[in-house]
């Protein structure tokens, strides 16, 4: 099975690792602060707080933003669970904007409806989260122009997007956001096996997220409410949890992180690829903003059914069936049970459906060889053409 995404990891990130383990610190050591300082200043943020997943940094950060019951937190339904659960971790309410139906991210028009309807009902969100979905950066400048009307803080969930580009700047950067998160899981472009980063420039919001990913405790004397008893004081002034990364998954993560651009271009290369193996076929191709260079975390296809004989699932399925590791990203959030018994209906979101009744995600990972990518393309016109 052509798997649809999978880790590339070198004889360098295994040494990084082993060095590691030869060493004094399995946590809390030097490979932690290293690995944040790579990334921050790869994509230009001024702070980053490396985490033990997306998840956690998710919710560190809604944290930080002051999120809490009462509040509301709004996202794309076209996401993986944890951009909205994060919500809900917090006591707040969740709720979804509709997609675009070319770039599949949130869109900018549903939002500002959303809000001038949401303004009259006094039920404003504390809380956006921006997804990019595959990597293609949401319409951040737009999305930030409605975050100063309306007074809400954005959190970009770039779990797909580490080393993408937009308005030729790192996504990362938190230009048009307060926080951005980043996700290490294995499928996603660099991986330190589970991880993740939560990146801002507010110190305010750094120090709020440095406290909440290791029990709400400091050791730094200018934030406690007396003095140091002694040498081994520590105070927790917050409640806060062990959402700690390990030295081993930093270590394997400054190593990545090497590979990082590389990995993003060889995305590049694959996909342009596709896009030119398959312009004959009857499928939708993924669209690329022209002002941005996406992560490519993904290359996901819509079927035009209309000229299908086949379902949807019946495609999946076939192409499953001959070795290929076809996948659908994602099941739309708002009509998971846990969600729908919250009230939503399927045809809340009629784009989020849409694209949910056509999409498959083609395998897609920095080491596929050509041959492997001929190959799903030649089961994909094998399926869709006889
Ligand atoms: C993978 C992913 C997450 C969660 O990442 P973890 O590191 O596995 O917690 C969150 N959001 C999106 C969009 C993702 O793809």
């Amino acid at each position: 099975m052509i798997p649809y995404g999978r880790q590339d990891i070198t004889q360098a990130d295994i040494d990084a690792v082993v060095d590691v383990l030869q060493s004094d610190f399995l946590t809390q050591g030097p490979m932690v602060p290293r690995f944040e300082e790579a990334v921050a200043l790869h994509v230009g943020a001024q702070y980053a707080l490396a985490v033990n997943s997306a998840t956690s940094a998710l919710h560190i950060a809604c944290l930080a933003l002051g999120l809490a019951p009462g509040d509301y937190l709004w996202t794309s339904p076209v996401t993986f669970v944890a951009s909205a659960n994060c919500g809900l971790y917090c006591g707040a309410q969740v709720d979804f904007v509709d997609i675009d139906p070319r770039s599949y991210n949130l869109c900018p028009d549903a939002l500002a409806r959303k809000l001038a309807q949401a303004e009259e009902n006094g039920k404003l969100p504390k809380v956006v989260v921006a997804v990019h979905l595959c990597g293609q950066p949401c319409d951040m400048q737009a999305i930030h122009e409605l975050s100063i009307r309306y007074g809400f803080k954005i959190i970009e969930d770039a779990s797909h997007a580490i080393g993408g580009r937009y308005q030729k700047q790192y996504i990362g950067n938190c230009r048009f956001s307060d926080i951005t998160v980043f996700s290490f899981h294995p499928v996603k472009i660099i991986t330190t096996a589970e991880g993740g980063m939560a990146l801002t420039n507010d110190e305010h919001l750094a120090e709020r997220m440095a406290l909440l990913r290791s029990h709400g405790i400091t050791r730094e004397t200018s934030k406690m409410t007396h003095e140091a008893d002694g040498p081994w004081y520590y105070q927790q002034i917050d409640l806060g949890f062990n959402y700690r990364m390990t030295e081993l998954q930093a270590a394997l993560g400054v190593s990545q992180m090497q590979r990082l651009d590389h990995y993003v271009a060889r995305r590049h290369e694959l996909a342009r690829r596709y896009d030119l193996l398959m312009d004959d076929l009857p499928v939708k191709l993924p669209w690329q903003h022209p002002d941005s260079y996406s992560g490519l975390h993904l290359y996901v296809i819509r079927l035009q059914l209309d000229k299908l004989k086949l379902t949807h699932r019946q495609v999946f399925e076939l192409l499953r069936e001959l070795g290929i590791g076809v996948n659908l990203h994602y099941i739309p959030v708002h009509t998971q049970p846990y969600y729908e018994c919250k009230g939503f209906k399927a045809d809340d979101f009629p784009e989020a459906i849409a694209y949910y009744r056509e999409s498959i995600t083609l395998p897609m990972f920095q080491t596929m060889t050509d041959d492997q990518q001929d190959a799903v393309v030649a089961a994909l016109r094998k399926v869709l053409c006889s």
